[in-house]
């Protein structure tokens, strides 16, 4: 295992005794590897409940899709990732990793050195930190928790192997790690039901192939969408781009493409096929792809409506995590949005591992719920819809280093907070290049030199 000469295990000396607890995690993605390993580093007794065979969550790439390519259908088999097969990541790697587990590129077969990598690199490393820290015994394979309920003051879980039968067990308090990429949300396009296209959200796209030669109309703005689009370009006839953000002069042909289109959001879809933007312009088109985002779901958690969805605000929760009125026997890891997330998770991990042992201390519920309702009244004040909630992104970094000195670890490092601003800036620069061309070498050369405590 890697050791930290820097970062020590526990910044403070425990004031009150340390009470191990029976953590139930639910779900061995980035967040519930990260919750499992710093939960333990707290002598909980940890179990994680991962509903697939493997750990990694979204980056096990699947190559099959859902029998509704939208995705709605609730009988529908659900695939939990929403990879495509070209999936780079949009992060430089010096800023996705861990901040106590670096992603260095590795030598190896199967290993992908750049900066910008594959998704078969992210799993790799993500294997690599489970072996590391020696995390398999805690996590349990094929078992879907399928309820989740506090009675008397302990949890109780229900899980479900893929082969055997239903297990009710209890246990103290619960992480929520289900991850939020898997359930789509679609666009409301009036007339669509006439329409007679085929419409796919971006949950089930995996390569380009099947749209060949097809007029595509993709909605959308986000990094996902981005990539789909000059993915789909490659074979399709035309593809049109719907977006929100468009601004005047923007619109019309992308240059640098025969065959892109950029159009404001669409206005109507049509019984012969068309469909008109708010624009004015229309286009006969094949497929509506939507690139259109995910909801929080739940569907196992039942906190007698203590905890809720609503418009994709997920709430109470007290900093993006403790319900008030259950904390600290509930936590939700990995809910922030345009974010960095495996170092966010990391944190948010501490925090829960340190509330749950005595060694940090929350508000009262009370307080907590006060902040909460705080908190909601600045995002109505400046205008800011309900769903964008969780849509931390600009101040992650304040974010983050206040949960760091709850739980006396350092302040997110100077190069990480600038290498993200540069990425982002870089993305907007040069959309086509970003992951092969950059202006930040001084600051990986940086992130190495910090990064060096960490080798083995
Ligand atoms: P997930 O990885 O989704 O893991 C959740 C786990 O919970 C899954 O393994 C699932 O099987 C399990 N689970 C769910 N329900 C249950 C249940 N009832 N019982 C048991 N187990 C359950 N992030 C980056 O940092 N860089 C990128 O470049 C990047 N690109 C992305 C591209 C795409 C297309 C998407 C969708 C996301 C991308 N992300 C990227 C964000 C990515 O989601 C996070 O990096 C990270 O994987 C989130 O981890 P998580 O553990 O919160 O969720």
């Amino acid at each position: 295992m890697m050791t930290n000469p820097t970062i020590p295990k526990l910044n403070f000396s425990p004031i009150l005794p340390l009470i191990p607890q029976n953590v139930a995690v639910i779900g061995a993605g980035a967040a519930g590897l990260v919750a499992a390993r710093e939960l333990r580093r707290e002598d909980h007794k940890v179990v994680v409940f991962e509903r697939e065979n493997k750990v990694g969550g979204t980056w096990v790439y699947n190559p099959s899709t859902e029998s509704d390519p939208l995705g709605l259908d609730p009988t529908r088999v659900v695939i939990h990732s929403s990879l495509y097969a070209s999936l780079r990541t949009n992060l430089p790697r010096e800023v996705m990793g861990f901040r106590d587990y670096p992603f260095v590129a590795k030598n190896g077969a199967q290993r992908d050195p750049r900066r910008f990598p594959g998704h078969v690199e992210v799993l790799e490393y993500l294997n690599n930190f489970e072996t590391d820290f020696g995390l398999i015994e805690l996590v349990r394979l094929g078992a879907e928790v399928r309820r989740a309920r506090l009675e008397g003051g302990k949890w109780k879980i229900r899980s479900r192997m893929r082969v055997g039968e239903e297990l009710d067990e209890v246990y103290d308090a619960v992480v929520v790690c289900n991850g939020h990429y898997t359930e789509p949300r679609i666009a409301e396009i009036p007339g669509i039901e006439t329409w007679p296209g085929l419409q796919i959200h971006s949950h089930n796209y995996r390569s380009p192939e099947p749209f060949q030669g097809q007029v595509v109309i993709l909605i959308g703005s986000s990094a996902s969408a981005v990539d789909i689009c000059r993915d789909i370009a490659g074979v399709a006839k035309e593809v049109h781009i719907a977006s929100r953000s468009v601004t005047v002069g923007t619109i019309g042909k992308l240059p640098g493409h025969n065959n892109m289109w950029l159009h404001s959001m669409i206005e109507s879809a049509h019984g012969d096929g068309i469909v008109v933007f708010r624009d004015g312009s229309a286009v006969c088109a094949d497929v509506i792809l939507h690139c259109t985002g995910y909801k929080y779901n739940f569907p196992f958690l039942d906190t007698n409506g203590i905890v809720t969805v609503d418009d994709n605000r997920v709430g109470p929760l007290y900093k993006h995590v403790f319900p008030p009125l259950l904390a600290p026997l509930l936590s939700f890891v990995g809910l922030p949005r345009k974010v960095v997330p495996f170092a966010l998770c990391e944190i948010q991990s501490k925090w829960i591992a340190g509330v749950l042992s005595g060694r940090v201390l929350l508000p009262s519920s009370d307080e907590m719920m006060a902040d909460v309702e705080a908190f909601y009244r600045t995002l109505d004040a400046s205008g800011i819809p309900k769903h964008y909630t969780h849509y931390i992104g600009d101040s992650q970094f304040e974010y983050n280093d206040w949960l760091a000195s709850e739980c006396g670890y350092p302040p997110s490092e100077e190069w990480r907070k600038e290498m993200y601003s540069a990425a982002i800036k870089n993305m907007e620069v040069r959309p086509e290049t970003y992951r092969d061309e950059w202006d930040d070498e001084d600051l990986v050369a940086q992130a190495h030199e910090d990064f060096k405590c960490f080798s083995k």
